[in-house]
């Protein structure tokens, strides 16, 4: 993580410290087809982030650079509606199919908005190594 960046972007979005992300080596259950999943965990407030580690090599990178700042941003947008939105309006959203609730809609184009200006707020590295090493080497350096 870039602690500076992500410190101001909390601070943006009117959170009083920078909120916490753990990162994970699998994805959580029922989770596939991607490399990086999120979650926005209510309470306490925090951001799990999956990482499919073992695809962080080759062309395949830069991709996943670009899903893990797309899912951070996604994943804090879900945590300032935790802290803004009333109760009401969420158990209005959930009752909506997924792709139609307005709290997806809303983190993701923050997130598509967000992307270019905050893509500095977290980056994976390419390691060349066993996949295991990778695996762990990939994940300490995104802890960083
Ligand atoms: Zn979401």
């Amino acid at each position: 993580m870039n602690d500076g960046a992500w410190s101001n972007l909390c601070t943006m979005l009117g959170f009083d410290s920078p909120r916490v992300v753990r990162f994970r080596r699998f994805p959580p259950k029922g989770a596939h087809g991607g490399m990086i999943f999120g979650q926005a965990q209510r309470d306490p407030q925090r951001i799990f982030i999956y990482l499919c580690a073992s695809d962080f090599d080759g062309p395949s990178l830069r991709k996943a650079q670009q899903e893990l700042v797309l899912t951070l941003l996604h994943e804090l947008k879900h945590l300032q509606q935790f802290k803004e939105w009333p109760m009401e309006k969420w158990d209005e959203d959930v009752r909506r199919p997924y792709p139609l609730r307005v709290s997806e809609r809303e983190a993701e184009s923050f997130a598509q908005g967000m992307a270019h200006q905050w893509r500095d707020i977290a980056k994976i590295k390419r390691v060349f190594r066993g996949s295991l090493t990778r695996l762990k080497e990939a994940e300490q350096r995104v802890i960083k």
